[in-house]
């Protein structure tokens, strides 16, 4: 292995590594208020970052809020290591410069003992859920609420049935919401994607920022609550089934509008079998993820060859297809389609 082999994996590592502590500071409170004592992963990265640098004779933060505060200030492209694309991409920060808030990059890159943090815990939920028609049904009900107030639970329980069953069988996914997303005493959900946001002000109720990070900014947002009142769906289950779910829905209307017959395969709800009109079968899944790389390795766990992501990922994030195909190995047959071509992509076999 070459020097600059050695190093990028190195760097690579230590940026992993500020991702897993960042994120650990973000379950306990907004991580620009974060107090002591600090989580273990967050010690045990700023001295992984401290350790190269000062081999180096190079600059370094000197504690965890410093720390937090590198992390707001750089994109991967400019830590002074090198971060492999097969990572992230150039301009991906792990804490948002503006509003202080731990990015979807931040979550999708934390891992525990080696394995990502969000991964494992939304397909241990998918598991339990299995693949049978309820199971598909609890499913629907996660994508369609992520945020569940005491008044709408009442609506659900006098015109719902349904989903007031289902939902006192989901409960303990959901929980108070994150103290980030608190402001002044209220939390607000994003008109574009139905995760959670920032208001610019309370009086004007705007998205300043949300949780998907790439819906426009200053649109008024969908619906404001009191945070006593709610429960929020867990933040594995809002990035990795609400979020994309969306877009599933779309991609799912779009193919079989274009004649494909598309039916659920494998033991985890999510993964789908395209065939009809003639073309080879396909093993198809919906996915939103900020980090092209860690994607198309989840990619080849998830054995499927069309990759669907929303359209916008592909316009609004440069490299990501590069990025994509980069970390790939070579012959493999992975294609990346945004949901509005996948009924081209599908018949292009
Ligand atoms: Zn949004």
């Amino acid at each position: 292995m070459s020097e600059a082999t050695n190093t990028a994996a190195e760097g690579s590592a230590i940026f992993r590594s500020l991702a897993t502590g960042i994120w650990a500071l973000s379950l306990k409170e907004h991580v620009s208020s974060i107090k002591l004592p600090y989580p273990a992963a967050a010690q045990l990265a700023l001295d992984r970052l401290v350790l190269h640098c000062a081999a180096r004779q190079e600059q370094y933060p000197s504690s965890v809020p410093e720390l937090v505060a590198w992390c707001a200030e750089r994109s991967a492209s400019e830590w002074p290591f090198p971060v492999g694309p097969n990572m992230a991409l150039p301009a991906a920060r792990l804490v948002d410069e503006a509003t202080r808030m731990r990015t979807r990059t931040c979550a999708e890159l934390a891992v525990d003992d080696g394995a990502p943090i969000l991964d494992a815990q939304a397909d241990s939920v998918m598991n339990d859920l299995g693949t049978e028609p309820i199971g598909v049904g609890k499913r629907e009900f996660l994508i369609d609420h992520v945020v569940i107030d005491r008044s709408g639970h009442r609506r659900m329980l006098a015109t719902e049935p349904l989903s007031a069953q289902r939902f006192k069988g989901l409960k303990y996914l959901y929980g108070p919401p994150p103290d980030a997303w608190v402001v002044e005493g209220r939390v607000h959900q994003c008109s574009t994607c139905g995760l959670l946001a920032l208001p610019t002000n309370h009086k004007q109720a705007r998205t300043a920022w949300c949780e998907a990070e790439t819906c426009p900014r200053d649109t008024p947002l969908s619906t404001s609550y009191d945070a006593s009142n709610v429960q929020v769906l867990r933040t594995p289950l809002r990035l990795l089934v609400a979020l994309p779910g969306r877009t599933e829905r779309i991609a799912l209307r779009t193919l079989r509008a274009a004649g494909f017959l598309v039916r659920p395969v494998g033991a985890v709800l999510g993964n789908y079998l395209v065939s009809g009109r003639g073309e080879p079968d396909r093993r198809m899944r919906v996915y939103d993820r900020m980090q092209p790389g860690p994607l198309a390795e989840r990619a080849l766990v998830d054995r499927v060859s069309l990759v669907v992501v929303p359209e916008q990922l592909l316009t609004t994030q440069a490299g990501y297809r590069d990025g994509f195909d980069a970390a790939l190995p070579p012959g493999a047959d992975v294609r990346l389609v945004s949901a509005t071509d996948i009924a081209t992509a599908a018949h292009a076999g």
